[in-house]
């Protein structure tokens, strides 16, 4: 258990418990990414853990941030009531249309450097006209996991990184609690490399034209495993139109890698009725990452 944080390693206990539980809201405050991302490094052998803490208990570390539940958030400073307006916009998604899978465009470069000089140039759809920047990815090019999210927002689209908001913190946790990292083992891109006004809903059109640099990242970092998270970036990588609560729980094949869909971090804040399918989902895909 050496490397491991006393906050890591609450954070997969509290997660336990809220699945065991089944219990309301998570509420995290007070833990910056580079918080998160040392935890993340530390957080190996994490998901094994158990422990007898009674839940809504507030966990703190010293110097290091804050987990806590609660039933009544104080709306000022409550994850859930900071991310309610984008993660209404998401919840919309389970109505979204069909979208076109798309395919690998044969004029994109092999050259990952080359790729990602073309992707923050591009132009071919219309969010070009309002982006602040074209979020192409974080984390190890040489990553075993790759997570895929749907579209920046607000902070993704200043910052040019993309999870770096709220989500994207509880989205660190998450994979630390079954021993990844962004900076060491996995890869973060999105379905849409730029940030659609209002964080409204990816238009097929725009799917269509954006879908081929995901498809020729994820052939040129050639993960172990991929983690689609959020309607959108499931049903584009299984080719399916199902819902998410269809298609998570399963092992897919994307061109021959297993692939996995779970709920997006920020939903799950906002809804503790997917704690106990998201943490069933990152057990998944530790097995599957471990061979199991
Ligand atoms: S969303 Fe994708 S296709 Fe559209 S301008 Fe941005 S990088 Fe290009």
């Amino acid at each position: 258990m050496s490397g491991r944080t006393p906050l890591a390693a609450e954070v997969a206990r509290f997660l336990r418990q809220r699945a065991e539980l089944q219990g309301g809201e998570l509420v995290l405050d007070g833990v910056d990414r580079a918080e998160a991302l040392s935890m993340a490094r530390a957080g190996r052998s994490v998901a094994g853990d158990s422990g007898p803490d009674a839940p809504g208990r507030t966990v703190e570390e010293p110097a290091s941030g804050t987990l806590r539940s609660t039933d009544s958030p104080d709306p000022e400073t409550s994850l859930a009531s900071f991310l309610k307006a984008e993660v209404e916009a998401r919840s919309r998604r389970d109505a979204e249309p069909e979208v076109d899978q798309g395919a690998t465009d044969p004029e994109l470069p092999d050259d990952y450097d080359a790729l990602r000089e073309l992707a923050l140039g591009c132009t071919r759809c219309r969010l070009s006209e309002t982006r602040n920047q074209v979020v192409f990815a974080d984390g190890s090019p040489d990553a075993r996991l790759m997570v895929v999210g749907e579209a920046p927002g607000a902070n993704e689209d200043a910052s040019g990184l993309p999870f770096v908001g709220q989500a994207g913190r509880f989205l660190d946790l998450l994979l630390a609690c079954v021993g990844l990292s962004r900076e060491e083992s996995v890869y973060i891109a999105n379905v849409l490399k730029c940030r659609p006004p209002g964080n409204r809903d990816p238009q097929a059109d725009e799917i269509e034209c954006c879908s081929p640099f995901l498809r020729k990242q994820i052939e040129l970092v050639q993960p172990e495993v991929i983690l689609a998270v959020g309607t959108f970036a499931g049903k584009l990588l299984t080719g399916t139109s199902s819902t998410l609560g269809r298609l998570r729980g399963e092992v897919y094949s994307y061109e021959g890698v297993p692939l996995l869909v779970t709920y997006h971090p920020a939903a799950l804040l906002r809804n503790g009725r997917w704690t106990r399918p998201v943490w069933d989902d990152l057990q998944l895909l530790r097995s599957v990452l471990d061979g199991g």
